[in-house]
């Protein structure tokens, strides 16, 4: 066997001992004669799974009991018209503050079902920056402020949550949730698609405050409804049980890793190797700005943009791939989410100066 390093900004490497459990388990589950993919979703095997999965995520992220977990379908996608239908409660409108084009999509789709305010927005920066707390219009009859964490395209990221008084605060932190300690209680909802930084495409998780739900708009289907979810412990119909089993084994790895403090403290060192090197030369560039730098996306330019299929080209022989940039920004991107190593960023360091040594 051999495994590359995969920068892909998701679906997204994985960490290898747990693939390795879920290849030795695939057969057999704990002598149970079956894989997981092939058990019902109400057998008592799969539910002991989906237990014990949301028992070590409340444990490794540290969720308060008065927040519900939801694991839903749909990817963040369908959050951005969901969470609307949920939270928007009988009000006007939502805040919403656009950093990236995620943020952006999130506002369009909220915009169908009722009022979505853009009260800040970094576009004329070309994304590159978060716009000064100081200068949001926030509304306070605002049904709640929508923010994206880490926008994944253009690598900008909040460094903590912004205080919005007593707006609910609801994130995308879709490729960046778990990446570091980080207090659930400053939200009144994160949403976040699996496939980034939490396991398999599939699965998208909720975490919301219980007094939040309970009052959808008219229309809303019930397997959009999270009341109905939360009370039908996320299993109204068929739940993708595969990703939420392989997402179980990977908070329990974040538990034998040392948790969100030693994570992040690892994602910190990983992200400052890529960054200390880029500012250290001129081939290479990072558009954005410092204090907002992605600790999990990390878009780079080359100065000489004719080299760029030559530097996949030679990425990809030294063992490094998912490099190339988003389409909307040309370039390169390295995604170096929690189960990225040590290792892979330095090989990724190593190739971009032996690149511009022989090339540059
Ligand atoms: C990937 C991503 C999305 C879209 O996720 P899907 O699961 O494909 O719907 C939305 N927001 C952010 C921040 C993302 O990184």
């Amino acid at each position: 066997m051999s495994r590359i390093f995969n920068f892909s900004a998701g679906p997204a490497t994985l960490p290898l001992p747990v693939l390795e459990q879920v290849q030795a388990e695939l057969l057999d589950w704990q002598g149970s004669g079956m894989g997981v993919m092939e058990m019902s979703h109400r057998d008592k095997d799969f539910t002991s799974i989906a237990q014990a999965c949301e028992r070590d995520l409340r444990e490794v992220v540290g969720i308060p009991s008065h927040y519900k977990v939801l694991f839903m379908q749909g990817g963040a996608t369908a959050q951005f018209a969901v969470v609307p239908q949920n939270l928007l409660r009988g009000k006007a409108s939502a805040d919403f503050v656009v950093t990236g084009d995620w943020g952006k999509k999130a506002q369009k789709e909220a915009a169908r079902l009722g009022g979505a305010r853009v009260v800040a927005s970094s576009e004329a920066q070309k994304f590159t920056t978060i716009p000064d707390r100081a200068s949001w219009s926030l509304d306070p009859d605002a049904a709640y402020v929508h923010i994206t964490s880490n926008e994944t395209i253009h690598g900008v990221e909040f460094p903590d949550a912004p205080e919005v008084g007593s707006v609910p605060l609801v994130s995308d932190m879709s490729s960046s949730f778990a990446s570091r300690p980080f207090d659930v209680s400053r939200y009144g909802l994160i949403y976040a698609g699996a496939q980034k930084n939490i396991g398999p495409a599939g699965l998208t998780l909720v975490i919301v405050r219980e007094d939040l739900i309970g009052q959808v708009l008219p229309g809303t289907f019930a397997i959009h409804d999270y009341k109905v979810m939360a009370d039908n412990d996320s299993m109204l119909n068929t739940p993708p049980t595969f990703p939420w089993y392989v997402c179980g084994l990977v908070f329990q790895w974040m538990k034998r890793e040392g948790g969100l403090a030693a994570i992040g403290e690892r994602n910190a060192r990983k992200a400052a190797l890529l960054y200390d090197y880029l500012d250290a030369q001129d081939f290479y560039n990072n558009p954005v700005a410092r204090p907002y730098r992605s600790q999990m996306n990390v878009p780079f330019t080359l100065a000489a943009p004719e080299l760029d299929a030559e530097f996949l080209k030679g990425s990809k022989a030294a063992g490094l791939i998912g490099l190339k940039g988003h389409r909307l920004l040309g370039g390169m991107r390295a995604s170096i989410y929690n189960a990225m190593p040590e290792a892979g960023v330095a090989a990724l360091v190593e190739f971009m100066k032996e690149f511009v040594r022989t090339k540059g």
